[in-house]
């Protein structure tokens, strides 16, 4: 065995599918010293045993983008490494037993025509014919994936490996990590059990030890192994030499050939955390005892739907841990805490699939210093350090690995690990009758039963569905009541970040786009540009004095947020940038009539003179004093009161009683979302992200390339916003108007532009006051297309199937002026 370099440009840990796809991809770019370090053997951790469904269609464009990739890798590895990875494109079925999952695969398929993946609705007919071992009773229709394919997961792994050791980068087996070093908040190596090993980056591929090494360089990454199971039949001439996998969600099972075989998989609604206090040691090609009686309705099932199955005994019956996540995604990315730290772990059952795109993507994002294209799906900072505690994520895992096979209903939300964070208005809101969703683990009333069935003690119930749901009738009522009255919404999840310090305006000023140069009491609303001028955050900057401003930006998006400015603020800067989101709470009032009822509790001067559209002044609330931020994400005038935590009950108290004569109505995050979406406001994560240009999703009046230079230079992006207005457009973010108001939308719904699929939308929900669904979606522009020519074009947004029609507009439906706001 050769001597173990003391230093080298990179290490990864793990040499699963994973870490062998990063090794692969470092040495595609160029980077050859790099160390692979392995505690056992080669994919003898979750890969070896993996039943190598290879899908190409995911949840949102970049992820299928990702899947397809590996893919068309996989097929092509064997001529390049001479280790056959056993890809074979036999395509996919999967079966709808109830019109919701029919709705539901529909829908998938119009929006992998829109993601460019080849789909057929095909009948069940076709689908006996294409699968003839399955009985078809029951079944109302179904989807086909030609291209999608099956693959030996172990040998994917070792192709990839031996296509990295033949450029040069070394793999050790049998060597554990056992430390990760750090200096300064900085990644400087990895301690093994052979010593030392200095590096810049060190890269956590460690699949379900992902948590325990994370914990080396005190990075709570919230994973966690369940058992995860498959039988495999006999063999029998019976079965076909090529048969399509098979998935029938409704039954949690999928269907795969296997060397004149027949495995079945489960994805079982209650799955089981294993080794929830640690990983045995010795771990290594190991396999969990058998739980039949786990199996069994999975079985019972089967052996109906695949008669055959049931004829044959069973040969094996595989047990293996696979690792999970809180939300049913992957984490990759560099981690927040620790620059040069990178994880790719926790991959739900899907990691051979991810593979290979997802180690393309963190070798470039390692390489290149910033994510390729838009990974927030994925992306590391989404995560909370709270979310990797027991309490938290073994409930939770038992559900994300069935959720897997479930409806994936809009708006649909967990059942496990909730109660996490509560607005200090929780109670209050309640028991106005407040259904509640969570994200970032704050539970945020998404509707209000009406007053006299929440008075009538009636509880709010879920109610999933991909047809009209009873809540939008709920959240009609209080869309309406924000357009017309004064509505209320409790904001105090806001992520929150103080910046001050005597540099502090310098710092934002080059890490801004919009200019933040302004009085103590302007509000700025700006976005935070990469150098390609795509958008990193989407946030409202109050300056509160000459030398502190309040950044105020989502829940979900808090932790990448203020790990972007942290990084942006250099040595010599005096500033410092400092998570306050817990100190203060925020309720906002909105409407046409959030003014006179406001003024009528106050008896300082909230005029449009003393009080105007983007500004802050401190007013008396009852025996509060608030912060009133005159801003709005709903397009009417009104007012964001912030104040001291401790102060919401009361406030929210004074409000709502204050409120009644005036019909002042609680309103929830769906009211919220259909209220920004007909005014065409952007929606960081859907609508804008990192590769999105600021000025391709029309925010170009936020982006000021003439203030002046900062200290520390011109804002990050100056250059591709310039060049960008140089060269002109090559798409645009526009809104959708469907002509019939029956038709819901969602989002991820295709495009069609003069009878051609052109995209889809980022964005979709449904207008109360327009009395229509309305959708944003990205349209390619050709070169030097006027907006004009483009809007000529007759649009349709695709929906499960049916093609709709609609109006586009770069100005949004409703109030395109911008009239109400200035109020
Ligand atoms: C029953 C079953 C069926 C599946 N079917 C599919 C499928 O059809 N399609 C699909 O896409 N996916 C499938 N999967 C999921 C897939 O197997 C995993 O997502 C994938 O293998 C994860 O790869 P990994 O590299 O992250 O983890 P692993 O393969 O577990 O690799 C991690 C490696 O890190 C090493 N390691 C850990 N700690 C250290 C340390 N301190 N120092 C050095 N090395 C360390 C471990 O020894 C291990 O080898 C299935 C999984 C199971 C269990």
């Amino acid at each position: 065995m050769s001597e173990l370099k003391g230093s080298v440009q990179a290490v990864i840990i793990g040499g699963g599918v994973i870490g062998c796809s990063v090794a692969y991809h470092l040495a595609k770019l160029g980077w050859r010293d790099v160390l692979l370090l392995e505690r056992k053997q080669l994919t003898s951790g979750t890969t070896w045993h993996a039943a190598g469904l290879i899908g190409q269609l995911r949840a949102t464009a970049n992820m299928t983008k990702l899947a397809r990739y590996g893919a068309e890798l996989y097929a092509k590895l064997e001529a390049e490494t001479g280790v056959a990875t056993g890809f074979r494109r036999v395509g996919s079925i999967s079966l709808a037993l109830t019109p919701e999952r029919l709705e539901e695969l529909r829908r998938g398929a119009s929006m992998a025509r829109a993601f460019g993946v080849e789909v057929e609705e095909i009948s069940v007919t076709d689908a006996a014919r294409l699968h003839p071992l399955t009985d078809m009773t029951g079944v109302l229709g179904a989807i086909y994936l030609p291209r999608d394919g099956q693959a030996d997961a172990g040998n994917v792994a070792l192709s990839m490996a031996r296509g990295a050791t033949k450029a040069g980068i070394t793999i050790r087996e049998n060597l554990k990590v056992t430390g990760i070093i750090t200096a300064n908040g900085r990644v400087r190596g990895v301690v093994t059990e052979a010593g030392r090993v200095t590096a810049d980056v060190v890269i956590n591929c460690a699949g379900m030890w992902g948590r325990e090494v994370g914990r080396m360089a005190g990075v709570d990454l919230p994973l966690q192994a369940c058992e995860h199971f498959y039988i495999v039949s006999e063999a029998s001439d019976e079965i076909p030499a090529e048969l399509p996998v098979l998935r029938v969600t409704d039954e949690c099972a999928y269907y795969k050939q296997d060397a004149g075989k027949i495995m079945l998989g489960a994805f079982e609604p209650t799955a089981k955390p294993w080794a929830v206090d640690g990983i045995p040691e010795q771990f290594c090609f190991d396999e969990l005892p058998a739980d039949l009686e786990h199996f069994a309705p999975i079985l019972e099932t089967a052996t109906r739907r695949m008669p055959l199955l049931g004829r044959l005994g069973i040969r094996q019956f595989f047990n293996g841990p696979e690792s999970f996540t809180h939300d049913n995604r992957y984490m990759l990315g560099e981690v927040p805490e620790v620059a040069g730290l990178f994880v790719a772990c926790g991959f739900n059952s899907v990691g051979i699939q991810s593979a290979g795109g997802a180690g393309m993507a963190l070798a470039e994002w390692i390489v290149g210093g910033a994510p390729p294209f838009d990974l927030w799906d994925v992306d590391v900072r989404r995560v909370f350090p709270w979310q990797s505690t027991r309490s938290f994520i073994i409930p939770r895992v038992a559900e994300t690995l069935g959720l897997l096979y479930a409806d994936h209903f809009p708006y649909r939300q967990f059942a496990s690990s909730r109660g996490v964070r509560h607005s200090p208005a929780h109670e209050q809101l309640a028991a106005r009758g407040a259904y509640f969703g969570e994200v970032a683990g704050w539970e945020r009333p998404h509707w209000f039963l009406p007053d006299d069935e929440a008075a009538r003690g009636r509880r709010p119930e879920a109610h999933d569905t991909w047809g009209r749901p009873r809540w939008p009738d709920y959240a009609a009522a209080e869309h309406m009541a924000v357009r017309t009255g004064v509505g209320l919404l409790d904001m105090s999840p806001f992520g929150k970040i103080r910046v001050e310090g005597a540099d502090a305006e310098a710092v934002l000023q080059r890490v801004c786009a919009n200019d933040v140069a302004v009085a103590p009491g302007r509000i700025v609303y700006t976005q935070w540009l990469n150098e390609r001028g795509g958008i990193e955050a989407d946030v409202t900057i109050t300056r509160l004095t000459d030398t502190a401003f309040l950044v105020v930006t989502g829940a979900a998006t808090l932790r990448r947020d203020l790990s972007w400015l942290k990084r942006h603020i250099c040595d010599r800067a005096h500033c410092v940038a400092i998570d306050v989101s817990s100190g203060e709470a925020c309720l906002a009032v909105m409407g046409p009539k959030a003014r006179d009822f406001l003024q009528a509790l106050t008896p300082d001067d909230i005029s449009n003179a003393a009080l105007p559209f983007a500004t802050q002044r401190t007013i008396e609330l009852g025996m509060a004093h608030a912060r009133a931020h005159r801003i709005s994400y709903v397009g009417e005038l009104g007012y964001e009161l912030f104040v001291p935590t401790e102060f919401a009950r009361h406030l929210l108290a004074v409000v709502l009683e204050a409120g009644r004569p005036w019909g002042l109505r609680p309103a929830g995050l769906l009211a919220m979302d259909s209220l920004r979406l007909e005014k065409a406001y952007r929606h960081f994560g859907h609508d804008i992200g990192d590769e999105d240009h600021v000025l391709e999703a029309g925010l170009g009046f936020a982006v000021k390339t003439d203030k002046r230079r900062g200290r520390f230079g011109d804002f990050i992006g100056r250059e591709a916003v310039v060049r960008k207005r140089e060269a002109g457009l090559a798409r645009r973010l526009l809104q959708f108007k469907l002509a019939d108001p029956a038709q819901f939308l969602f989002h991820n719904e295709a495009i069609v532009r003069d009878g051609g699929i052109v995209g889809h939308l980022s964005s979709g929900g449904f207008g109360h006051a327009l009395g229509v669904a309305v959708g944003l979606g990205y349209v390619p522009c050709q070169q030097g297309e006027n907006l004009e020519h483009m809007l000529k074009s007759r649009y349709e947004i695709e929906v499960a199937g049916r093609r709709c029609e609609a109006v586009a507009t770069l100005r949004p439906f409703y109030d395109p002026t911008g009239l109400r706001l200035q109020g």
